[in-house]
């Protein structure tokens, strides 16, 4: 993570602050606004716990093993808190375990929800003065969406978040628990912050929500498809990408929204769960297998690129059979997905899945991860080799200085290496150019950057002539 600073103050006097992000990108977002809470309060941000006043945790309850990483790590530091040092559990763990997790790791002294970074300065008066402190009462709030200072840390990307909390209550998921019910940010803030993030020289936004596609907007001025292609039209920006849509609310004006505004990405992440309707109906996930497919084909109709499809799996749910399983299979055969998160059953707490009967075995969960993983790798080989011998427009995100190569990333999300031609200087970071695709593997891309396509090495492709082809 970069290290923020503000001008003119002593960096002896000045409190540090170390925090360490785990899960979903709405928590790194959330991050970004602590970390811009806690400078505004005067701290600067170390890349090392031990180099911390005060270390902060920003955690993920999604799953038992995300959770159990933030009291490993507690554990890992505790020997830290001798040296005077405070400790933070921030986010969904925070939100689920409240004020238990001072019992289970009494050197902590602050415990507050994801939205609470706007109370941070009174919290941090309490921790100071040596006292413990919560802030849990943020799961209702839409105050969230406003922050004063954003300390972006992603250098290409800008993330706004759109819409706050879940109200679906899926089986499984513990996210309505965590972060509460859902509420949508206005359009104008919305607006504003996108334009904020093109004068800063970012040319890329990233709209946030667990459901982004279940926005509403407040004062009632645009859908969310009219705000996504309004984002998308903001001068500056590039690209536009949106996670995560819900497949319920995925309506035919999104898709008519990316057919129009060139700037939205060539990628919809949509999340199925499961292939089998059955098994849909028990998660309480409101679509079919087929309603879900009736969206695969209007994204697949799109009508002037290849639209990239990604989504995410549950395996293992309670009573999913060999046949539903087969289904779930049959489905990655059917939609021939660009890549899938996949993930076992994970039981969480206030769950009503927790109480359902045909627990899937441990050992039957691995198996048919590992199924599903190689089923879509071996889809993955052949959708990723069409692209060999194609230019696509990779937006440069850094440099693998040990492999002499540099690493973008496409419009269809896919991450793009490339080499240059010896000699001439890399291309800055953020640009775009054109790469020919020489070689693919099953999650990525390789090439050369394309100075044939009248782009000189170390420019941008904003500023070479002629269009080029998307991926
Ligand atoms: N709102 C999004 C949707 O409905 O598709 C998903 C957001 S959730 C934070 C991210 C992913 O975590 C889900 O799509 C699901 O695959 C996975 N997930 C959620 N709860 C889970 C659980 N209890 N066990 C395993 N995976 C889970
Ligand atoms: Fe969780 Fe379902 Fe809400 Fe997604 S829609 S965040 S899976 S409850």
């Amino acid at each position: 993570m970069a290290l923020t600073r503000i001008a003119g103050l002593s960096l002896q006097a000045q409190k540090t602050f170390f925090i360490e992000t785990f899960g979903c990108q709405m928590n790194f977002h959330d991050s970004e606004k602590v970390a811009g809470s806690l400078v505004l309060q005067g701290y600067r941000q170390v890349e090392a716990a031990e180099d911390a006043d005060l270390i902060l945790y920003n955690t993920c309850s999604i799953r038992d093993k995300a959770e159990q990483k933030v009291f490993h790590r507690l554990a890992d530091f505790k020997r830290l808190q001798k040296e005077g040092k405070k400790f933070a559990v921030i986010g969904c763990v925070a939100q689920q375990e409240g004020e238990r997790i001072f019992e289970r790791a009494p050197h902590v002294s602050l415990v507050a929800g994801s939205s609470s970074y706007r109370s941070l300065p009174q919290l941090l008066v309490q921790i100071e003065q040596g006292e413990r402190a919560t802030g849990l009462n943020d799961r209702e709030t839409s105050q969230t969406f406003e922050t004063e200072f954003t300390a972006r840390t992603n250098p290409h990307r800008g993330y706004i978040t759109i819409i706050e909390g879940c109200d679906k209550f899926c089986a499984y998921c513990v996210v309505p628990y965590t972060r509460g019910r859902e509420r949508s940010r206005t359009s104008q803030s919305v607006l504003e912050e996108a334009r904020r993030i093109a004068d800063s020289g970012l040319t890329e936004i990233q709209l946030l929500g667990q459901n982004v596609n279940s926005y509403r907007d407040p004062i009632g001025r645009a859908s969310f498809a009219e705000l996504l292609a309004e984002v998308g039209r903001v001068p500056g920006i590039r690209r536009v990408r949106f996670t995560t849509s819900h497949p319920r609310h995925f309506t035919r004006d999104i898709m008519e929204a990316i057919d129009t505004v060139p700037t939205l990405c060539d990628h919809v992440h949509l999340p199925v769960q499961s292939g089998s309707s059955q098994v849909l109906q028990a998660m309480q996930r409101e679509y079919t297998r087929e309603q879900y497919l009736e969206r695969i084909a209007w994204i697949r109709a799109a009508r002037h690129r290849s639209i990239a499809i990604t989504t995410d799996m549950i395996v293992g749910f309670p009573g999913e059979t060999e046949a539903d399983f087969r289904q779930t299979m049959t489905l990655l055969d059917e939609v021939q997905f660009d890549g899938i998160f996949s993930f076992k059953y994970s039981p969480r707490p206030n769950t009503p899945a927790l109480a359902m009967e045909n627990a899937i075995p441990e050992e039957e969960k691995t198996a048919r991860l590992a199924a599903l993983n190689e089923k879509q790798r071996e889809i993955q080989r052949p959708n990723y080799a069409r692209h060999v011998g194609e230019i696509v427009e990779a937006m440069v995100e850094g440099y693998h200085p040990a492999r002499g190569q540099i690493a973008g990333r496409s419009s269809q999300n896919k991450p793009v290496n490339f080499t240059i031609p010896e000699g001439s200087p890399p291309p800055a970071p953020g640009s775009y150019v054109p790469v020919r695709v020489t070689r693919a593997f099953p999650n990525s891309l390789a090439g050369e950057l394309a100075t044939e396509s009248g782009v000189e090495p170390g420019k941008s492709l904003a500023e070479a002539p002629g269009p080029c082809s998307r991926i």
